[in-house]
């Protein structure tokens, strides 16, 4: 008998972890088969992008990253000037200009990351994963796709030698670059045929070469090698390009040590100790489709991959589990129909796309043979290492226009620095309730909302006061439609409120009651929701207002989506727009 599931995920990277937590958070039914016999212990990625550190924000598990990782400040380029066998520094670089987050760019091994997102998923509850299960055959029933209760998809695996079967409605292929999942279901990678090998190690090394605490790109006649240093102040990974031609099988760890020697000539490179090396060829290609009938998708390395200079592997497979986790959440608890799983295709789609033409580029930015047939200088080459900042921070991601993404140039009269289809920046506010500075996303956490936005301006002013409680008596009529009776008002559609001038000036009274809805256990007011473009005690004044580019006279509304992404930016009296902009994808339930 076919074991039921609501929906299987198979594999437990970094992209199946993802994805389950948001399961987890929604309290969907469901079930990870990994082959493994236990979780990821060593090595693989661990560049972890900015945007992921916000993802980490978002769900509320940032501290153990930020506490167990090396922050990524600085970048020193070596060169070899004379081609005479020797490197020298040429210059310092900050690795990322200050406006692209408030978050840093960090190094964390792929097993601590994986560990601590499983730790929040047994937080929540349990974590219903079956090591040593391998899958072997997944077939999709069309007829039965088309019926949205139906377990459409049969899944077979082995653990042990016994032969295991699921029914599930929806299969997540999030079983790596070669994928059993895809192979199922008939899925071909596009792409490069020709894959780049190269050698990673992370070791101790005994060295008198200055920059071993930094990340350094070294550009030496006897190849490429980019330092990335591991938390703790003493293991370092070693990234090498090996020679066109180099077969995987034919690299050993003597051969990886030697090649790291000559690089870094006249530098002593001795290696104390290794603790883990690969030798992996990657190649830029990306699957010819991402699901099958929406009923099993393909999210990571399963459908895209990367070479790692651009450190896009890990992270853009966890921001495909971040953006299909929710929507399967939304869809199996019925607060969306299952059409909203179509949007995971298409944004996830061109974002692999995106960023695959994007590694080409910065691929060959890296080739010596490149650089020197077209004459691109090691400053040209640094000074475009720093500009693909925005993509290698995982911050120049751009969802189009679908239910969930309202695109309307005229959004730039309104907030000029907010673009729709991109994840909302950040700016300092202060909350009116306990005069705490933090940043505005703090307030739209991962839980499965969508956040209303209004930056309101000052209802010390009474037009700008009568305008704010007209929208949000709308508001709440809206709200209350898609919200199930008896669940917090605020549980769908949270309300957020940017206000500008004094914090000290504004009573309870003169805020709606919309914004400090009744909640919880206790049917206590929420007050958390209200926060003022203010100075505060001791942060300053974030400027929020001119962050975004609102006018405060003029205001603004923006949805913002339960994974952050601005999902539209209109008036602050545009009530029916939002109304019928909520009507496209959450069912009415009252
Ligand atoms: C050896 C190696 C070294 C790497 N080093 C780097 C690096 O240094 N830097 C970098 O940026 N990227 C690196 N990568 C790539 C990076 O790790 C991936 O891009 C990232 O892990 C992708 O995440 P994912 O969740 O899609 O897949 P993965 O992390 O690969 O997870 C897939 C999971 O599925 C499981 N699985 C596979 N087949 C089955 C099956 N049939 N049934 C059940 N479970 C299955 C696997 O055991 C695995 O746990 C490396 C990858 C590998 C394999």
């Amino acid at each position: 008998m076919a074991e039921k599931v609501d929906v299987l995920i198979c594999g437990s990277g970094s992209a199946g972890l993802c994805a389950a937590l948001w399961l987890s958070l929604y309290g969907i039914s469901y079930r990870v088969i990994e082959k493994r016999p236990g979780p990821l212990e060593i090595g693989q990625a661990d560049g972890v992008q900015t945007r992921t550190v916000e993802i980490f924000d978002a769900f509320n598990i940032a501290e153990p990253l930020l506490r167990d990782s090396y922050h990524v400040l600085e970048i020193a380029f070596w060169v070899s000037p004379n081609h005479d066998g020797t490197i020298r520094r040429s210059h310092f670089a900050a690795d990322k200009e200050t406006a692209i987050s408030h978050q840093p760019h960090v190094i964390l091994n792929q097993a601590r990351l994986n560990e601590i997102i499983i730790d929040e998923i047994r937080r929540v509850g349990e974590f219903p994963v079956e090591y040593g299960t391998e899958v072997k055959t997944v077939e999709v029933d069309a007829e039965l796709a088309a019926d949205p209760e139906a377990y459409a998809v049969r899944v077979t695996a082995e653990q042990g030698g016994v032969a295991k079967e699921y029914a599930a409605k929806y299969v997540l292929g999030c079983d790596g670059a070669h994928s059993t999942v895809r192979k199922a279901l008939g899925f071909k990678m596009l792409g490069d045929t020709s894959d780049s090998v190269w050698g990673v190690m992370d070791v101790y090394p005994l060295t008198d070469f200055p920059d071993i605490r930094k990340k350094a790109v070294i550009h030496a006649d006897a190849g490429n090698l980019m330092i990335i240093p591991r938390e703790g102040d003493s293991m370092v990974r070693f990234y090498l390009e090996l020679p066109t031609g180099t077969k995987v099988k034919d690299v050993s760890l003597e051969s990886l040590q030697a090649h790291a020697r000559k690089v870094f000539s006249p530098y002593r490179m001795e290696i104390a100790e290794t603790a883990w090396w690969s030798a992996y060829a990657i190649g830029q290609r990306r699957a010819d489709f991402f699901t099958k009938s929406h009923r099993a998708f393909l999210t990571g390395d399963a459908c895209h991959t990367h070479s790692p200079k651009a450190g896009q592997g890990m992270n853009v497979s966890l921001q495909d589990g971040y953006n299909i986790g929710w929507k399967l959440g939304a869809v199996l608890t019925g607060q969306s129909p299952a059409s909203l799983l179509e949007t995971y295709v298409s944004e996830r789609e061109s974002t692999a796309t995106e960023l695959i033409e994007f590694d080409r580029y910065f691929t060959q930015l890296f080739s010596s043979k490149y650089r020197a047939a077209n004459g691109i200088t090691s400053e040209q080459f640094a000074e475009g290492f720093v500009k693909s900042g925005r993509y290698t921070a995982g911050q120049a991601v751009k969802y189009d226009q679908s239910a969930i993404i309202s695109l309307n140039p005229e959004s730039k009269t309104l907030a000029a620095n907010v673009d729709i289809g991109m994840r909302l920046p950040t700016a300092q506010v202060v909350r009116w309730s306990d005069a705490k500075a933090v940043q505005l996303p703090k307030l739209l956490p991962s839980v499965g909302r969508w956040y209303v936005v209004i930056f309101a301006g000052d209802i010390n002013d009474a037009a700008a006061a009568a305008r704010l409680e007209k929208t949000a008596a709308g508001l709440k009529a809206v709200a209350e439609q898609h919200t199930p009776a008896g669940a917090d008002p605020d549980s769908l559609i949270d309300p957020v409120l940017v206000l500008s001038g004094k914090r000290t000036s504004v009573s309870q009274e003169a805020i709606p009651e919309f914004f400090t809805p009744v909640t919880g256990k206790w049917k206590m007011k929420s007050l958390h929701k209200v926060v003022f473009d203010d100075e505060s005690y001791n942060s300053g004044h974030g400027h929020a207002y001119e962050a975004y580019g609102v006018d405060p006279a003029v205001g603004a509304l923006i949805i913002v989506r339960p994974d952050q992404y601005t999902a539209k930016v209109t008036t602050v009296a545009d009530v029916e727009g939002v109304a019928s902009f909520f009507q496209g994808f959450l069912n009415k339930v009252r």
